[in-house]
Parts: C-alpha cells; structure tokens; sequence
C-alpha cells in the first residue's frame, strides 16, 4: 500500500500549512518572553501580536478592539453567551438559539436555562437544515435578549444566510445577535456587518490547534469568564498564547480560494452512481454527510486501513453514544452516517475515495 494520506476529515481539523509549520518554528526559537513584559522582548512580541489582531480585524472588517483571541471556538462561544447573560442576571430574559448548534453553543445555553434560569427557545431547521425566517418570526419578542445561530452546520454542511436573520432580529427586537461561523471562514462568504458577535477556531483552515477567537463589536458588553491580569480588554485573563494566534491570522490570509478546488460536484456524482444516499442535498462545496449500511465507526476504521480518514457527527460529540444533536432534529441516525470534508482534493483522490467505500460495503455483503 502506497503511503499517502487521504485527509477527508477537515471539518474536524486540518493540517497545518507549511508556512505556518514554518512560522511556529522560527516564532518558537526566538519569541518566548511575556507578550505583557515592557522589557524590549516584550514590547517586540506585543507588537508582532497587535499586528496580528489587526489582520484578523481587517479580514472581517471590524475595528482591531473588537477582537479577541481565546483557546478556540468552544471557548469563544462560552464566552460569547455566559459572558452576555452573566450581564442580566438581575432580570434574567429571554433567549434563542437553534437545536442543531455545535455542543460548545447548545449545551450552554442548555445551562443558561436549567441553571441560571433564562428562558430559551430552540429554533428548529427545514428539511434542508437551515433556519427559516418563519421559524424565527414564532419564537422573536420585542424584548429578546440574545440570538444565535451558526452560520454552516458542522455536521451536514447546510448554511444560514446571515445577513436576512439579523436584518429581521434588528428590525423587530433590541436583541443582539451571535453566530457560531467556524464552519464557513475561509469556505463561504461572512458578512458581519450587523452580526454583534462571531466565533471561530484557526485551525479549521490550516492554523494552529488551541487558538481562536471572539468577534464582539465594541457595543456589546460582556462579564469575563476567566478573571486575573487585563489581556484581551480585560476579558480573557492569562498569559496569552501569542504564537499560535499570530500563526492563525496568517493562515487566515493564506487559505483564500483553497477551497475553491473542492470538487464536490465530482463526488457527489460518484456517491450517485454507486447509490449512496447524501443526508442533506443543501451543503457548502466543503461538507458532506452520507448515509452508510454499516456502523461508521466500523467504517471510519476500515477506511483508516486505507489511510482514508473521514469524520462522523460533531467529533467533539464522538464521546456522546446518543445520536448527535443535528441528527435527532434531522431525523437521521448519526451512527449510520459518514462525514466527508475537505478545503481542496482532486478527482483521483475522490475516486479512491469512493471506490474504497463501496468495497468496504460489498466486503460485508451488502447490496446497495
Ligand atoms: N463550532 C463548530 C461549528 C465546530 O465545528 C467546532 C469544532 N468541531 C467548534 C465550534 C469547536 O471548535 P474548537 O474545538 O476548536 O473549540
């Protein structure tokens, strides 16, 4: 067997770009003081690092202020939503979101509601896995606190248009409006213009693992979640990991048009052939779920022997023996199910792909 790696699981992470394997390094060797010391080392790295905040600021057109750089996505979703309500304590309110959310977004808000008493909706999708506006008309009052939708759905790859559900949130309420974007930087277009908070993890597109960010526009006011020193305007205490936020605001800039390479359409005409079903029809060029006769994780395993690697539900749910969060509202069995996504392949690899699969299903003896 050759040894070449068939990565289809970038939904979950991504290797890496060799620029900023290369960028750690040189960044690792030289730069290790406190990015906080006023000693010339640290006014250098802080430097390097302020840089780097304007790049991402830049990127998604907002003011350098409204960033801040947290562990990750789960980390800036925490803080987006606990660090909102912890504001309102007093007088509690209401809140939605949607039932397909990532963990790091439902879960939290799920605890919102059991232990600090908020009252919460859950929105749920259409067939094709995307929020309706009728579906946020039900449940929007004039005195909403706080909305969230993400922006691609992590597991069936089906998208929400931002820029129609905020427009109605801040035409009929005062409720500010969150997005979980992780799935869609770099992959789809992201239009902030009137979203007041945005979270996302650099290595999704080629960046470094433990590194992320919040976008919180200046007029949205938040209680930290980690207390002690001032950095990150003061929300988000400790020394800061500077090195892998000034690789992920590179491989922010690099990763443009990757992704527009997907293929998608070559594979989706292959599972066709072969008579594999696609869960959801309505998804970015990068994500797709299919429908397997066997266990996916049996599959995922026969795959790997292949050095195929693809995905099965939120891998931050794999822990979690219940169906997955977008299958129980999908009305799919997420056990059955394999998770396709990659930034850039070519048609070879897909063929292999796809022809390794249908000779996993054949070696068990099933007729598609
Ligand atoms: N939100 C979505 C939509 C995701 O896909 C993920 C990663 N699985 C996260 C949040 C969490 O990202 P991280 O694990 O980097 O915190």
């Amino acid at each position: 067997m050759n040894n070449k790696i068939y990565y289809f699981d970038v939904a979950s992470s991504t290797k890496p770009y060799p620029e900023i394997i290369d960028l750690n390094n040189k960044l690792l060797e030289k730069y290790y003081a406190n990015s906080e010391a006023i000693h010339s080392l640290g006014i250098e790295i802080s430097k390097l690092y302020e840089k780097a905040r304007q790049k991402v600021a830049d990127f998604f057109g907002v003011k350098n202020s409204e960033i801040i750089f947290t562990s990750g996505a789960s980390e800036a979703n925490n803080l987006a939503i606990k660090g909102f309500c912890f504001n309102h304590l007093k007088n509690k309110g209401h809140l939605i979101t949607t039932s397909y959310e990532h963990p790091s977004v439902l879960n939290t808000f799920k605890q919102m509601e059991e232990l600090f008493g908020f009252e919460v909706d859950y929105l749920k999708p259409n067939q094709d896995g995307v929020i309706e506006l009728e579906e946020l008309k039900k449940y929007l009052r004039k005195d909403t606190l706080l909305v969230s939708v993400m922006q691609v759905n992590n597991e069936i790859g089906s998208y929400n248009d931002l820029k129609i559900i905020s427009n109605y949130i801040k035409k009929h309420s005062s409720a500010y409006f969150h997005s979980d974007i992780t799935q869609a930087v770099n992959k789809i277009e992201v239009n902030l213009d009137d979203v007041d908070m945005a979270s996302f993890s650099f290595h999704k597109f080629g960046g470094l693992k433990g590194s992320g960010c919040l976008i919180k526009k200046n007029r949205v006011n938040l209680v930290p979640l980690i207390n002690g020193g001032l950095q990150e305007n003061g929300l988000r205490a400790g020394t800061v990991n500077y090195i892998a936020h000034i690789c992920g605001a590179k491989a922010l800039t690099l990763n443009n048009n990757r992704h527009n390479n997907s293929n998608m359409e070559y594979l989706k005409n292959l599972l066709f052939q072969a008579g594999i079903e696609v869960v959801s029809q309505k998804h970015i060029d990068n994500i797709i779920l299919i429908k397997t006769p066997i266990k996916s994780e049996v599959m995922q395993n026969a795959l790997s022997k292949y050095n195929i690697y693809v995905g099965s539900k939120s891998t931050c749910s794999n822990k979690n023996k219940d169906n997955s969060n977008t299958g129980k509202v999908m009305n799919y069995d997420a056990s059955y199910c394999i998770r396709i996504s990659f930034i850039e392949t070519n048609k070879e690899d897909i063929e292999f792909l796809v022809n390794k699969i249908k000779e996993v299903i054949d070696n068990y003896g099933i007729k598609l």
